[in-house]
Parts: structure tokens; C-alpha cells; sequence
């Protein structure tokens, strides 16, 4: 696929996004780890809740998990994912001694990786979120939706699990696009391209999506000859 191609109807579609700094890499680490397994709305609440009752990190560290619990009640799990922010605040502590990563920032991005998925309960999606929304560093962190539509569209192999998938787009697309087209893949996962009936009739990548080409006729298909995957950023 031509990648360049892919992000230009990506950016023609949704607009051009660029990473400003909202929160600090903690802060965005904290907030990860409260939205797995639940909804962005219930996440929100429970950081925010978090915050209200003890203010900052240091506090947050202090606190007895029972109370940690409470205070984010509302975003699910929450005895595991008390005891998950303890244990990152303490590993951060303890190896940096004070709490905040945003040193990350000087490390390359693999350095980076590496150091926070050595923290219990960090994989790649979340280390990915860290490094992209937290530093603006060139991590495709791949949810759901970046990893059903990037898929369809023949960027990674059907059978690479999701664990690979983060490398292998990062490999493809040019640093300074990856904030833009992880935004662009996420909105038009949940626009168009869903998981239960894709709109492929209203889609304008239609015409470059190896999933809608491996449905078309063997006469169909022969139209489209630019589904190899350049190994090489071009984005
Ligand atoms: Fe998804 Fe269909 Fe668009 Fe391909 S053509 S990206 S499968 S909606």
C-alpha cells in the first residue's frame, strides 16, 4: 500500500491533528491505567475523582490501596487497578526517586518502551499511550479499533497478534504522522470502518483497502494494483 497515499484521505477526511502537550507522562500513565477495561466517560470520572481526593501523585503513592479503591470506584476494577497505580508509583520511586517520567522524553523511543514495560501491568498499548499523548514521541499505541482497521487494510498480516502490530506500524510510518494517523485510524474505526458491517460504500479508502479488494470480483481486483506494503516510512 502506498502509505502516503492512505494518510493524505485520512487527513482530507478528518483534518489535521497535532500533539500540544495536555498533561505530564504520569498523569496520562495514571489515566491509562484507569481506562482499561472501561469506557472513556467512566475512566474521566474516576482520574478525575482520583485527583479531588488526594491531590497529586506523591499522595496518591501514600495511600492505602482500600482508599485508592474508593476514589475510583466508577471506572471498574478498581481494587486491581488501585493496587496497579501503587505498584507503578512505587516502581517509579523507587528507580528515579521522585514521580515524575518525563526524563523519557531524552531516551529513544525503544529505550523508552523498554523502561516502562519493566513496570507490573504496563503493556505496549499503554506505554504507547504514554509516549505519544504524554512526550509527543512517535508510538503507535493500537487499541481495538487501530488494530480491526489496520488489518482490513492490509497494513499488518492477518495472523500478527496485536503485541507485534505496535512495531510493525511504527516501522511504516513516518514519525512526525504517527499522532495524526493514530487519531485518524481510531476515528474511522468508529465512524466507518466498525467492527460488525464495515461501510465499505462510504469509505474513501475503499479503492486501497486490501480487505475491500480480496472481497471484489477476480475482474474487480485486477483494478487495483497498489496493495504492497511499502517497507519503508513514506507517510
Ligand atoms: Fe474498512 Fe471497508 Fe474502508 Fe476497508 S473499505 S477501511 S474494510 S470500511
Amino acid at each position: 500500500m502506498n502509505i502516503k497515499e492512505l494518510l493524505n484521505r485520512l487527513e482530507s477526511e478528518y483534518g489535521p491533528r497535532h500533539w500540544e502537550s495536555r498533561q505530564d507522562a504520569l498523569s496520562v500513565l495514571i489515566e491509562t491505567i484507569l481506562s482499561q477495561n472501561t469506557s472513556d466517560t467512566n475512566s474521566h470520572r474516576a482520574f478525575n475523582s482520583l485527583l479531588a481526593t488526594f491531590g497529586n501523585w506523591e499522595t496518591v503513592a501514600h495511600a492505602n490501596a482500600e482508599d485508592i479503591a474508593h476514589s475510583i470506584e466508577q471506572g471498574g476494577l478498581s481494587k486491581i487497578k488501585a493496587q496497579r497505580i501503587k505498584n507503578v508509583l512505587e516502581h517509579i520511586h523507587q528507580e528515579r526517586g521522585d514521580y515524575s517520567i518525563d526524563f523519557l522524553a531524552c531516551l529513544s523511543l525503544p529505550e523508552a518502551k523498554m523502561w516502562l514495560r519493566k513496570m507490573p501491568g504496563v503493556g505496549p498499548k499503554t506505554a504507547g499511550c504514554v509516549l505519544l499523548f504524554g512526550l509527543g514521541m512517535p508510538a503507535m499505541p493500537v487499541d481495538t479499533h487501530v488494530f480491526r482497521v489496520t488489518k482490513r487494510l492490509g497494513l499488518i498480516g492477518s495472523r500478527i497478534p496485536v503485541d507485534q502490530a505496535h512495531d510493525i506500524l511504527e516501522s511504516l510510518i513516518l514519525p512526525e504522522k504517527v499522532y495524526s494517523c493514530h487519531l485518524h485510524l481510531i476515528e474511522h474505526g468508529r465512524r466507518v470502518c466498525r467492527a460488525q458491517n464495515p461501510r465499505c460504500h462510504q469509505c474513501m479508502l475503499v479503492e486501497i483497502c486490501a480487505y475491500q479488494i480480496s472481497q471484489a470480483t477476480p475482474s474487480e481486483s485486477t483494478k487495483s494494483q497498489d496493495i504492497k506494503i511499502s517497507q519503508s516510512p513514506t507517510g
